[in-house]
């Protein structure tokens, strides 16, 4: 169950509670959010939880009592049933605006970067994507270019004053990262490395936690529940396909998973047509759908010249198919009751 403290309530009195929930059996973990606090008590089995909520609810401090079933309780819907709006500078995802994140797939040089940062805040994007640390399959692919990049991007984001999307790969980088990145993007390859979701819970900035590309639904919600249990509020989701038979497609791309985190989740959803499909030529098609289906947001890799791309080239759409692409999006948020 999750404890909701009333505002103003006194370390004194969350103590209290928090020692109530010791004493019935409860493993506490406690949110001290800027308004109110939040205590997730779980792991008492036996307990009778109406008799136990009774008994808190008599508490001067305690506010409400949410009972959540699920495997996760902070990200749950139960927990708070309006959306949740996570801020980036002057960026609000999962508020009515569908959120266009565009870019490279990684930094590959000040010229690369600022030419695309120019051409899609031109376009209408509001986040510029770009990895400077990047997971490679093969350990002979490019790596990126890691300080240097994040720097690129920081200039990039000076000029253009679009909100930077980037990767941290390792528990080390995450100061590092977070210094010049508005948003923190945790890989498909890293949605479990679960010592990453906690240093993230502790920071605080938004993180995009990608969709393990093995993951259900529910593993990727507890993920997400890692970093938000820390304290760190700011999560958004991504869905980026997922691992089948098929491989035409690189990924294939799990639409419904925005239906389903919508019915499960208050966190914003973010779709990535790019690694979802591997191939540019269905990048425009599956990002009006995501915008159709209700997605928060797209994060999509553009590139100058694609041919040339160090990396996720065959899946990353030239300038001017982003800028079509950005005409003919407004049709598709406005037949979902958002705007672009
Ligand atoms: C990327 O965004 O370039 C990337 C590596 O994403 P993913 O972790 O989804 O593969
Ligand atoms: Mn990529």
């Amino acid at each position: 169950m999750i404890i909701i403290l009333k505002q103003g309530s006194t370390p004194e009195q969350v103590e209290g509670v928090e020692s109530t929930l010791k004493e019935m059996g409860y493993g506490v973990h406690p949110i001290y959010g800027v308004e109110r606090t939040v205590i997730g008590a779980v792991g008492a089995p036996g307990a009778d939880k109406e008799a136990a909520a009774d008994q808190l609810r008599a508490l001067e401090a305690v506010a409400d009592i949410v009972f959540v079933l699920k495997p996760y309780k902070f990200v749950a819907k139960e927990f708070k049933s309006e959306k949740s709006v996570v801020r980036a500078g002057d960026v609000e995802i999962g508020g009515n605006r569908v959120v266009v994140m565009a870019g490279p797939c990684t930094v590959e040089s000040r010229e690369q970067l600022l030419k695309t940062a120019r051409a899609v805040k031109a376009a209408g994007a509001t986040v510029l994507r770009g990895g400077a640390y990047k997971p490679s399959t093969s350990p002979y692919s490019f790596q990126g270019m890691g300080l240097d990049g994040l720097k690129l991007l920081a200039e990039a984001r000076e000029e253009t004053g679009l909100q930077v999307i980037t990767e941290v790969m390792h528990v080390r980088n995450i100061e590092l990262v977070a210094e010049y990145a508005d948003i923190l993007q945790i890989g498909t390859r890293n949605m479990q490395n679960y010592e990453i979701l906690e240093e993230v819970g502790k920071i605080r900035k938004p993180v995009m936690l990608k969709r393990g590309m093995t993951a259900k639904i529910e593993e990727w919600l507890q993920a997400a529940e890692y970093i938000v249990m820390g304290g760190n509020t700011q999560v958004m989701l991504c869905e980026r396909g997922v691992r089948t038979f098929e491989p035409y497609t690189r990924n294939t791309l799990d639409l419904s998973a925005v239906l389903a985190v919508r019915e499960l989740s208050h966190l914003p959803v973010i779709v990535d047509p790019s690694q979802g499909t591997g191939r540019s030529s269905m990048v425009p098609a599956m990002s009006k759908a995501a915008v159709a289906v209700g997605a928060d947001g797209l994060i999509i890799e553009v590139h100058p010249n694609p041919e040339k791309a160090l990396k996720d080239g065959a899946q990353s759409i030239t300038i001017p198919a982003f800028n079509q692409l950005m005409v003919d999006l407004p049709a598709f948020a406005a037949a979902a009751g958002r705007s672009l």
